[in-house]
């Protein structure tokens, strides 16, 4: 499949090009920010206490788009335990709501656990990050994204709907969600969709996106339940 091709060679080049570059930039990088955060402390410089923010937060952003290469180029173990998905979750929204309430978006959790599944903490919540944060991101004015969980005791899976009512995606659109790179953001990196679906294929789960442009998306993740703790 051309497709697949694609895919493996981009995410080769991908990963050479992440290791040997990613931290060299880093160090330098650091340092500038440790820098600037001094020069910037007790400073009668008007234009330097007024912009120091704005550059500390551009390079804050230069350091996470490293840190999302990565990820895709040395995946770190990951440390499997049983976890509380809907603590997890939990977690997700508490961290997301900040960016949620500046889009003016509502996020709404019903709570509907316990439910146990097997996993890494820190990938899961990264998982589910990226998918909540991509349906803020296509929030246009004003919306709401709402997660819903739901278990199914015959197959032993639970299912989470992250379900939004932003500007959705055209088939063609639907096609290329999670290939390296793909991006239709000025300022994305085309990677979030990518690392969530490797993630979650890592836990035996499945994820499939549903869109329809002008009235939403909605991403399904099924994962296998473990018996309740
Ligand atoms: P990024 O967010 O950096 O663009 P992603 O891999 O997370 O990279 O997403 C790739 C693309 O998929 C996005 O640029 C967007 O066009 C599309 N996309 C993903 N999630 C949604 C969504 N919930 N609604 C509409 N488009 C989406
Ligand atoms: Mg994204």
């Amino acid at each position: 499949q051309v497709n697949e091709m694609m895919y493996v060679d981009k995410l080769t080049m991908v990963g050479q090009l992440a290791a040997s570059m990613a931290h060299e930039i880093r160090n330098p990088l650091s340092t500038v920010r440790g820098f600037i955060q001094f020069l910037s402390q007790d400073t009668s410089d008007e234009n330097l206490k007024k912009y120091s923010p704005l550059i500390l937060e551009e390079l804050d952003r230069t350091n996470s788009i490293i840190t999302n290469y990565l990820k895709v180029s040395k995946p770190e173990q990951f440390q499997l335990s049983h976890l509380p998905l809907h603590e997890v979750i939990q977690d997700c929204v508490l961290l997301m709501r900040p960016l949620a309430s500046y889009s003016n978006v509502v996020i709404d959790y019903e709570d509907t656990g316990p439910f146990y599944v097997q996993g890494d903490e820190h990938y899961l919540k990264q998982a589910i990050m990226n998918v909540v944060k991509n349906a803020i991101e296509s929030i246009p004015e004003q919306g709401i994204v709402k997660i819903l969980t739901h278990a199914d005791y015959y197959q032993n899976t639970v299912e989470v709907n992250i379900e939004d009512n932003g500007r959705g995606m055209t088939s063609e659109q639907l096609q290329q969600i999670g290939l390296p790179f793909y991006t239709t953001k000025t300022k994305g990196t085309g990677l979030g969709s990518m690392v969530t679906n490797k993630i979650i294929r890592e836990m035996e789960g499945s994820i499939e996106y549903e869109s329809t442009v002008g009235k939403g998306t909605t991403v399904k993740i099924v994962l296998p339940l473990l018996k309740s703790e």
